[in-house]
């Protein structure tokens, strides 16, 4: 492992990425960083269980945007207090949250983030953590070997690069290993009130779908769509809020539509049609 820097060095440097490039080590469940930008819809969009015609892309866009504007009314009226769903106290409990949540539940973490903080309650004693240790703790979240190295190698960037202080800024939070764009968007949006992205999860990603706000699986695409067609008000609590539908309601096997009250805006797309 090479030298590390200190916060005020890496703010000085052009490229904090490109100095912590040489000491990082991604693992498999790193989220990656590329954004992709692709026009927000590949025509045709069909709305598929109501009489509407094949519209103009013009038409498209703003019929679109007054469709969004109405889903995002009923979710702040359905969901007007939603919260992480990630247990934490602090900035560094809901980083470590967010890495162990790649691929997990969110349930799952809640279940084994209190004996982790409980044995290691900081960033420092984190970092100094046995690999071995931290593996035995969060084992059920899967991909536990990729994620205790993580965690790890998040408390020690933590410590040698920001005098143990989770960042505020996203271009900070990316260089530390296993926090990409989802990681960071979750943190600042709930720790720090700042709205830099749209956090994309397999609710967010699937509920977007159905709503036909995006056409794309790809998490960053997806984000894009979003950002564009979203306030930038609504970006925090919009994904907070579709996670407790897609567990509410929308839930992924069987969403119960006819119980839904985003119905009357939602094409469904690629269910079959109400009966
Ligand atoms: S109408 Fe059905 S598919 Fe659309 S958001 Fe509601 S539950 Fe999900």
């Amino acid at each position: 492992m090479g030298t590390f820097l200190n916060g005020r060095d890496l703010k000085r440097k052009r490229s904090p990425l490109k100095s912590w490039d040489t000491i990082r080590n991604p693992s498999p469940v790193h989220e990656r960083q590329l954004i992709v930008v692709v026009p927000i819809f590949s025509p045709p969009f069909h709305i598929d269980q109501r009489n509407l015609t094949r519209l103009s892309m013009t038409d498209l866009s703003d019929a679109l945007k007054k469709r969004t504007r109405k889903i995002l009314t009923i979710l702040d009226r359905t969901y007007p207090d939603v919260e992480c769903a990630l247990h934490h106290r602090n900035a560094y409990e809901l980083t470590a949250a967010t890495i162990l949540s790649a691929q997990c539940t969110d349930e799952r973490v809640n279940m084994v983030t209190p004996a982790l903080f409980e044995k290691y309650p900081t960033p420092a004693s984190l970092a100094a953590a046995p690999q071995e240790d931290v593996e035995a703790i969060i084992q059920s979240t899967g991909f536990f070997r990729a994620k205790a190295k993580n965690l790890i190698g998040m408390a020690r960037g933590v410590m040698e690069l920001y005098g143990g202080e989770i960042p505020d800024s996203l271009e900070e939070l990316v260089v530390l290993p296993g926090v990409g764009r989802k990681t960071a968007n979750v943190v600042l949006g709930v720790i720090f009130g700042k709205a830099t992205g749209v956090v994309v999860d397999t609710h967010v990603r699937r509920i977007s779908n159905l709503l036909g706000l995006t056409t794309s699986q790809n998490p960053e695409i997806i984000e894009r769509d979003l950002m564009r067609l979203l306030p930038r008000k609504s970006w925090i609590c919009f994904s907070h809020q579709l996670i407790h539908h897609g567990r509410k309601i929308c839930i992924a096997r069987r969403p119960r539509c006819l119980e839904c009250p985003l119905l009357k805006y939602c094409p469904r797309t690629g269910l079959p049609p109400l009966t």
